[in-house]
């Protein structure tokens, strides 16, 4: 009997289930399988009256998805923006599945979030909504059930106010309940970096299996935020020359390569933490989109989401391109970079650090004891490098895609523990 294929006007979600559905069938994964991977375990809507500073009373939307608990509990991020809805985060919990299972740690997949937009509040009205959110997803949240972390427009504040709630509600300290914490307050060192040094260390893997030495080789970064400075800043201290980055106010390109660290200082004391008024001999400005066509040997697009795409992806040039933020290449522009021969290191693989910094900041909470930044690093590249060799295994034994092998290597994770563990989990 076939089955009945999940479909939704949300395009983000109706992209997560075609995806699935696509990889499941070029597995050939059991339609039994099929069926509770495509379904969250749990999908809760909550309420969330708050007290307005003028004494008035709003009520907004709260969400908190479940999408899979086979390997361990669920892991992802809360946001907080207008858009967030029943489905995105449901299309979001299920890509945490796949990337936590891919990043073999003992994960899940879950997300989270308010329909609303933060900037329109104030830091009082902002922490009591935050506090009766997590009153209210007190329930489905725990150390050993859900996990939740920062994502857009949350971050250090927020996890301590979700912390300190659930704390008192259950009269015990919780620190593993919440991982993004401030390393003042059971949070990790290393975690600043994770993400970039991660990205940095899949494309200078992925080098070394195409036989080209990292020493010398040309990088451009799209983006000069958290994860495209620490992914600079790896790859000069590994011997490679970045010759472009940029920001939303350009790209700056030095054939000879950029003086990164003096870029990150640059931007470190620029009140608006950007790239504006840099200056280096050699240097010149082009316009942002420029930095995507350069003639380098690795393009590292860590912005934002669809910068590679039908439009653009013939005019790309690198051999290689790394994935640091989330969906930087479209499908068409995936299939016009495939017929090219570019070699593409999918999101869910490539920006993995941070997930994994997530979970090392878990382990730490739960046996109370604190890693040196050297050992958080130290694990992070053991288990990145070995997550790519896994997917570029894969990958070359199957005759697939990189992103293809991924999904496969991921899904295939999590059949198994649904498996052994059976239908009633
Ligand atoms: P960030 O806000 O710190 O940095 C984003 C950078 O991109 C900024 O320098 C910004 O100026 C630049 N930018 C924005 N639009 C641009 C454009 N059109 N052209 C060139 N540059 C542009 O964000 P981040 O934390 O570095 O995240 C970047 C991406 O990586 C996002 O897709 C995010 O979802 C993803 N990601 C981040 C993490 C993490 O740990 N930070 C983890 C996984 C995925």
């Amino acid at each position: 009997m076939a089955i009945q294929k999940r479909t939704s006007t949300n395009v983000l979600l109706d992209t997560a289930l075609r995806n699935f559905y696509a990889a499941a069938e070029e597995m050939r994964l059991d339609e039994g399988l099929v069926e509770i991977l495509s379904h969250s375990e749990r999908r809760t809507c909550v309420s969330i009256p708050v007290e307005m500073d003028d004494g008035s009373v709003k009520v907004f939307d709260g969400y908190r998805v479940q999408h899979s608990t086979a390997l361990g509990p669920s892991k992802g991020g809360i946001r907080f923006h207008p858009d967030v809805c029943l489905d995105e985060c449901e299309a979001l919990a299920m890509m945490m599945t796949w990337k936590c299972s891919l990043a073999g740690i003992p994960y899940g997949g879950g997300k989270g979030g308010v329909s609303f937009n933060p900037l329109d509040y104030s830091q009082k009205e902002r922490e009591r909504l935050t506090r009766t959110f997590a009153a209210r997803i007190e329930p489905v949240v725990g150390t050993w059930t859900d996990v939740p972390a920062p994502d857009v427009n949350t971050g250090g504040p927020e996890m301590i106010w979700f912390m300190d709630t659930i704390s008192k509600m259950r009269n015990q300290l919780e620190p593993a309940i919440f991982t993004g914490k401030p390393i003042s307050l059971w949070g990790s060192k290393g975690r600043t970096a994770a993400t970039g040094l991660g990205v940095a260390t899949c494309a200078m893997e992925v080098l070394k299996v195409s036989g080209k030495p990292v020493e010398g080789a040309t990088v451009a970064i799209q983006g000069f935020g958290n994860v495209g400075t620490y992914a600079a800043l790896t790859m000069v201290k590994a011997g490679a020359k970045v010759v472009a980055i940029s920001d939303i106010t350009g790209a700056y390109y030095c054939p000879a390569g950029l003086d990164i660290q003096k870029c990150f200082d640059f931007v470190s004391s620029h009140p608006k933490k950007l790239l504006e008024g840099y200056q280096q001999e050699g240097m010149q400005k082009l316009a942002g989109e420029d930095l995507l066509f350069l003639p380098v040997d690795v393009l590292l697009p860590c912005a934002l989401e669809g910068a590679i795409n039908g439009k653009n992806a013939d005019k790309v040039q690198a051999k290689f391109i790394i994935e640091g933020a989330n969906g930087p290449v479209t499908p068409e522009g995936d299939e016009i970079l495939d017929k090219k021969g570019t070699l593409v290191v999918p999101d869910f693989l490539a920006n993995s650090g941070g997930v994994i910094g997530s979970y090392f900041e878990w382990c730490q909470n739960l046996g109370g004891f604190f890693w040196s930044e050297e050992e958080y690093n130290d694990r992070l590249l053991r288990i990145m490098r070995d997550n790519f060799h896994r997917v570029w295994d894969y990958s070359t034994a199957n005759g697939v895609k990189m992103r293809r092998a991924a999904f496969m290597v991921a899904i295939k994770r999590v059949a198994d523990a649904v498996r052994m563990r059976g239908v009633f989990l």
